[in-house]
C-alpha cells in the first residue's frame, strides 16, 4: 500500500489489501425463533421502530455500497421475512444499475409463502437455516415446535427454482450430523455446516464444547465418502463431494481454521451501522449522518473509513478477544 490514509475514491479496501465485494445487510433484528446459541428463551430488546432504516434509507445505503464495488447483497436478520417490506426492498435493489447478486439467509418460516414473491422479485440464492431434522430435537434448540414450517419453506424455495436450495447448520454437540446430510442429499439440498461462534447474547459459548470441523468430518466420514472439492476461492465452505459426487457438502471452520485472510464481506446493520467485520468492536454510524443531510459522498467517505480500520482477523482463542457487542441477531448472520 502506497500511502496509509484513507483512500477516497476506488474500491473498499482495508489496510491488508482486501477488498469488499459481498454486503450483508440485517433488515431486522426480531426473530420467531430462539435458538439457543444465538439468544435467550425470552428473546431480546428489540429495536425501536424510528431507529431502524426505512426502505429509502436501506436502498439508498445499498445503492452506494454497489457504487463502491460491492457486487453481492445478502438480506438477513434477526429473521429478515418478518420485514413486511422485504420484497419491495429486493425489487428495489434489484433495479439498481448494476444490479448486485441478491441472497437470503433466512430460518425458513413463512418462506413457503413469500418464495415465489421473492424469486419473482429478483432474489437470485437462498441459504436456510436447520440443524436437525428430528422435531422433538428442533425445539430443544429453537424453543419453538416450527419444525414442519421450515421443511415447508424449503420445499417451496425449490418449487420457486431458488436453486440449488442451501441449508446452513450450525454443528451442535449431541448431534449426528449424517442425518442431516442424509435428508438433505434426499430433497437435493446442499447442505453447509458451520462452526458455534462466540457471538450468542448470553455469552455461553464454550470452545471445549463446541463440534469443531474434526469432530464434524469424523462424523459424516462415518456415513459418508468424503473427498475435497478444489478451488475453495474465498469462499469460506471448504466443499467436499460426498460419495464421488455430484452432491457436495460444506464446513465452515470459523473458529478452527479461520479464514478472515481472504474476507471480503462488510454489513449494514438494521439502524444503519457500517460494520467490518462480525467480531468488530466499532462501526460507524450512517443513519445520523443521512438523517443530518449528509451527501452520498460523505457517506461513501464514512464507509471507506470503516473498512480501512478492518481488523486482520477476528482473534477467537486468543488473550485479548473480547466478544462483540452486539449478539449475532442484532449484526445480521
Ligand atoms: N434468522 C436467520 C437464520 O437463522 O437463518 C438469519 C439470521 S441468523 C443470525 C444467520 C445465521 O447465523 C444462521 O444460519 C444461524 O444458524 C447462524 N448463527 C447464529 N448464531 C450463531 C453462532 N453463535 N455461531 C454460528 N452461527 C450462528
Ligand atoms: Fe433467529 Fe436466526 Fe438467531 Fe435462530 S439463528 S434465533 S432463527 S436470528
Amino acid at each position: 500500500m502506497e500511502s496509509m490514509s484513507v483512500p477516497t475514491a476506488g474500491p473498499l479496501v482495508d489496510t491488508f489489501g482486501r477488498v469488499a465485494s459481498d454486503l450483508r445487510v440485517s433488515v431486522t433484528d426480531r426473530c420467531n425463533l430462539r435458538c439457543t446459541y444465538c439468544m435467550p428463551a425470552e428473546g431480546l430488546p428489540w429495536m425501536a421502530k424510528p431507529e431502524m432504516l426505512d426502505d429509502d434509507e436501506m436502498v439508498r445505503l445499498i445503492r452506494l455500497f454497489v457504487a463502491l464495488g460491492i457486487d453481492q447483497v445478502r438480506f438477513t436478520g434477526g429473521e429478515p421475512l418478518l420485514r413486511r417490506s422485504l420484497i419491495d426492498v429486493v425489487r428495489r435493489v434489484g433495479e439498481l444499475p448494476n444490479r448486485p447478486r441478491m441472497a437470503l439467509t433466512t430460518n425458513g418460516i413463512g418462506l413457503d409463502r413469500l418464495a415465489q414473491p421473492l424469486a419473482d422479485a429478483g432474489l437470485d440464492r437462498i441459504n436456510v437455516s436447520l440443524d436437525t431434522v428430528s422435531s422433538q430435537r428442533f425445539i430443544e434448540l429453537t424453543r419453538r415446535d416450527r419444525f414442519a414450517d421450515v421443511e415447508r419453506g424449503l420445499k417451496a424455495a425449490a418449487d420457486a427454482g431458488l436453486t440449488p436450495v442451501k441449508v446452513n447448520a450450525v454443528a451442535m454437540p449431541g448431534e449426528d450430523p449424517s442425518d442431516l446430510l442424509a435428508w438433505c442429499l434426499d430433497r437435493g439440498y446442499e447442505l453447509r455446516f458451520i462452526e458455534q461462534m462466540p457471538l450468542d447474547a448470553q455469552h455461553s459459548w464454550d470452545r471445549s464444547t463446541m463440534m469443531s470441523r474434526q469432530d464434524l468430518l469424523d462424523a459424516l466420514g462415518a456415513r459418508f465418502r468424503l473427498s475435497p472439492v478444489e478451488q475453495r476461492g474465498s469462499a469460506p465452505a471448504e466443499r467436499f463431494y460426498v460419495n464421488g459426487g455430484p452432491a457436495t457438502v460444506g464446513v465452515i471452520a470459523s473458529v478452527t481454521a479461520p479464514f478472515c485472510g481472504a474476507c471480503d464481506r462488510v454489513r449494514l446493520t438494521a439502524d444503519g451501522q457500517v460494520r467490518n467485520c462480525l467480531f468488530a468492536r466499532d462501526e460507524n454510524d450512517l443513519r445520523g449522518p443521512m438523517r443530518a443531510g449528509a451527501s452520498d459522498e460523505e457517506l461513501a467517505d464514512l464507509i471507506r473509513l470503516n473498512m480501512w480500520g478492518k481488523a486482520p482477523g477476528h482473534g477467537i482463542g486468543t488473550p485479548n478477544f473480547q466478544q462483540p457487542d452486539r449478539p449475532m441477531s442484532a449484526i445480521g448472520g
